[in-house]
């Protein structure tokens, strides 16, 4: 069977296809995005009436780029799956009626799915299935979350969670601070790999003996590199970019790997995924898998192209929630901007 997936919940347009194999293994066969995070690089952030446009230009184009890309035509669907929340609302919008049109046109069920739960489901694309139980760290723009899947078509729980920034918003805000271009995690990535990582000593959010356990807090990194950057300013000094970059990269990914691995072990799940976009880090999976080698642990990252917004995602959990028979969602749907990531699919 073919899955379309539609994917529009923040600033990329993506359009996945999928084939779902009688075995449940689900194989990849297209991904096409468009982006239009040039229009929002000069606020810093997205705007959210910019990417309802865009995604509303984007999406018809950027179909037809991954039916090309297949060598499938729109008949050949079974199923359309696509983003129902969480996002920004006017966003998730176009994809959803875009995919009740695509659905109704062709007249094949749809499938409202979440966003957080398509970022661990992109992985099976690349790894195959999910053992069951499985651990998630989800590290995006909007969320940081550490989970527990037991089947990632039904059944996902948060063990914790940031209590204020996501680690994707730490990187772009920090990328402001030091003048690099939004969003911060590519130029921050590269950066910092010019920079010594132990130049400067940032604190570790939330690792005290006191505080919760899984839980993750990035503000106050945020505001120490401010604050470092503020002051050598203000003693005239030129700032050294790529080591304060290197060093608050080195913050985060300790304090998400340290929390991830320790959340293995006292669970007893031996295999961590790690994904969103932040997982395109390349400090952050270099760390996770040393820490993982040493403690025993399968570490499972998707390539970098899966950890950011894509349409595959959608599809490829699109594809586990029929394999797992769920009902199809109602054509009466709407997108749902706050989804937990307990709701796969609505
Ligand atoms: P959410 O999934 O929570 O709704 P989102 O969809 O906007 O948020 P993603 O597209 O998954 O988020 O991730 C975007 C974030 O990933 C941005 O904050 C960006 O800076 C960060 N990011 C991308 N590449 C890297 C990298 N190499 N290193 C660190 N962060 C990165
Ligand atoms: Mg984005
Ligand atoms: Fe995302």
């Amino acid at each position: 069977r073919i899955i379309m997936g539609v994917e529009s919940s923040c600033d990329e347009t993506g359009i996945g296809l999928v084939r779902l194999h009688d075995d449940g293994t689900v194989e990849l066969l297209a991904d096409e995005v468009a982006s239009s995070v040039e229009q929002h690089a000069r606020f810093g952030g997205v705007v959210p009436e910019v990417a309802s446009r865009a995604h509303l230009e984007a999406l018809v184009p950027t179909a037809t780029r991954a039916f090309e890309a297949a060598d499938l035509k729109l008949s050949d669907v079974d199923a359309i799956a696509v983003t129902a929340g969480p996002g920004l609302a006017g966003a998730l919008l176009v994809g959803v009626a875009a995919a009740k049109g695509y659905a109704a046109a062709l007249d094949v069920p749809l499938y409202g799915v979440n966003h957080l739960a398509g970022h661990i489901a992109v992985d099976t694309l690349q790894h195959g299935p999910l053992p069951s139980p499985c651990l998630a760290l989800l590290v995006s723009g909007g969320h940081t979350q550490l989970l527990r899947v037991d089947d990632i078509a039904s059944s996902i729980t948060e063990l914790g969670s940031t209590v204020d920034d996501a680690a994707g918003e730490a990187y772009d805000k920090v990328a402001r601070v030091l003048d690099l271009p939004y969003p911060g995690g590519p130029p921050i990535d590269k950066a910092a790999k010019r920079g010594n990582p132990a130049a400067i000593k940032f604190p570790r959010g939330m690792t005290g003996p006191r505080d919760a356990k899984f839980d993750f807090s990035f503000s106050g990194l945020k505001t120490a590199v401010a604050r470092w950057v503020e002051e050598a300013e203000s003693r005239g000094e030129e700032i050294p970019v790529d080591d304060v970059a290197a060093s608050f990269q080195e913050a985060v990914a300790d304090v998400l790997t340290a929390k991830a691995v320790r959340a293995a072990k006292e669970t007893g799940i031996g295999t961590l995924v790690i994904s969103g976009g932040v997982a395109a880090n390349s400090r952050l999976s270099a760390l996770a898998r040393e820490r993982c080698e040493a403690a025993g642990i399968t570490l499972r990252v998707p390539r970098p192209r899966l950890c950011t917004d894509n349409g595959a995602m959608i599809a490829a959990l699109g594809a586990h929630v029929i394999a797992a028979g769920v009902e199809r969602s109602s054509l009466d749907i709407s997108a749902n901007p706050a989804l937990p990531v307990g709701v796969v699919s609505v």
